[in-house]
């Protein structure tokens, strides 16, 4: 029988497999992926220093287990290179071919390249178990560590070394942290209280040029004039869909592949979820979206045609030097935030109401962050 194939074994391709596997035992199931195939919990790349995980201690399972558990096979180290929707068939780069009778693209994102020349390959970024293997190493003679973005990740990632007992330094264009998630009363505390445990905030200026200094490290020269003597530069400038496998097979795409609401691409018998796949207008990068997502898709693959429904799903932010719940409104909304500090005086909660005064998002930072579950359930669903 001609498999349901499924490309990608990130958190998206494995939770789909595995709801498909509580509805259906038979249609043989396979999965390829270009890396090892390991099972991990990719959010934890960015506390696993805190918490003392190797890239090994990491992984869940690895290939061979997550094939027996998933009744599947899973082919890895391999790249998928072509997709031919008419004839149902994936190409692999070595020439060899596969025949689908549904295929799910669940192909993940990729770092942003860093667009400064000098740097080169010189900035690494944490976005796969492998990746984390290589900074782990470099860490090991490394004592200062620039990192370049101030984001959600970067912010992740420079309370994790601090954390460890290294020296970190942030630059970005931002005027302050995870300024297109956070309003400004809010980055600014997590600023201040990211700087009360060591971090360097270079903010509201960018890399202008890098040299090689001493044995392994780098001279960073910021557009401001300063100087910073780094012995790792990481980038977290952010991650982008991989939409080229799709593009190449004229599936449509925007910022990520493109589906409507059954997760379904433009092309019949083809399907996308997780950070490579735009659901209905939404490119949403986290783990609840594709939860819900896997679970919608695993109904439809198995006969009975379900929507995919997403309702409001706050994110926790792994800054615990000052922990934040976010819910961000929709970009365009109108309305206006409302700020209320913590009866403890350690975090604010922060609303953002509109017109008519409903919400319509939230940002919870320290002892605010109990209120989660109640604030959720007055902000609209996202889709469905
Ligand atoms: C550092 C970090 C921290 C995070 N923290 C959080 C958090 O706290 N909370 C949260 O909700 N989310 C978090 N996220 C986001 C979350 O981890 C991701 O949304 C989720 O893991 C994405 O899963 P995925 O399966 O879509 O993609 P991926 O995990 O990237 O998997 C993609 C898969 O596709 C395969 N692949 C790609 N192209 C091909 C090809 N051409 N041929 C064959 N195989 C291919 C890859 O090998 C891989 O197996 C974090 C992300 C990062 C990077």
């Amino acid at each position: 029988m001609t498999p349901i194939v499924i490309i990608g074994t990130g958190f998206a391709g494995y939770t789909l497999a595995r709801e498909f596997r509580k509805l259906d035992s038979e249609t043989p199931l396979l999965l390829v992926t270009s890396d090892d195939g390991r099972s991990y919990p990719k959010p934890m790349l960015s506390n696993a220093l805190t918490k003392g995980k190797t890239a090994d201690e990491l992984a869940l399972s690895d290939a061979n287990a997550m094939a027996k558990t998933l009744k599947a096979e899973i082919v890895t180290n391999s790249v998928v290179s072509k997709i031919d929707p008419q004839a149902q068939v994936i190409t692999f780069v070595d020439g060899k071919q596969l025949k689908y009778k549904q295929l799910v693209l669940a192909v993940g994102a990729k770092p942003i390249p860093i667009n400064i020349k000098e740097i080169g390959d010189n900035a690494i970024s944490i976005n796969s178990l492998n990746d984390y293997s290589v900074f782990r190493a470099k860490l090991e003679t490394a004592n200062h560590v620039a990192l370049i973005g101030p984001g959600l990740i970067g912010c992740e990632f420079a309370n994790d070394l601090i954390n460890v007992g290294k020296k970190v330094s942030v630059i970005g264009p931002d005027p302050y942290p995870m300024s297109s998630l956070l309003p400004k009363p809010i980055a600014e505390e997590l600023k201040a209280k990211l700087a009360e445990t060591g971090v360097n905030w270079y903010l509201e200026t960018t890399v202008s040029e890098v040299n090689k200094h001493g044995s392994q490290g780098y001279k960073i020269t910021l557009a401001n004039g300063e100087v910073i003597n780094a012995d790792i530069i990481v980038s977290a400038i952010g991650l982008r869909p991989n939409i080229e496998l799709a593009d190449v097979a004229n599936l449509d795409v925007a910022g990520g592949i493109m589906t409507d609401k059954f997760l379904q691409t433009s092309q019949p018998n083809i399907f996308a979820l997780g950070d490579c796949a735009e659901v209905a207008g939404h490119n949403l990068l986290f783990i609840a979206p594709i939860l819900v997502s896997a679970r919608a898709l695993a109904n439809t693959l198995s006969g009975s045609l379900t929507a995919v429904k997403y309702p409001a799903m706050p994110v926790a932010i792994k800054t615990p030097a000052y922990p934040l719940v976010v819910s961000p409104p929709p970009h365009a909304a109108i309305g206006q935030w409302q700020f209320e500090p913590a009866p403890s005086g350690f975090g604010i909660k922060g609303l953002f109401r509109g017109e008519k005064n409903g919400l319509l998002g939230f940002v919870l930072s320290g002892d605010t962050l109990s209120e989660k579950q109640a604030l959720a359930k007055q902000l609209p669903a996202l889709l469905g």
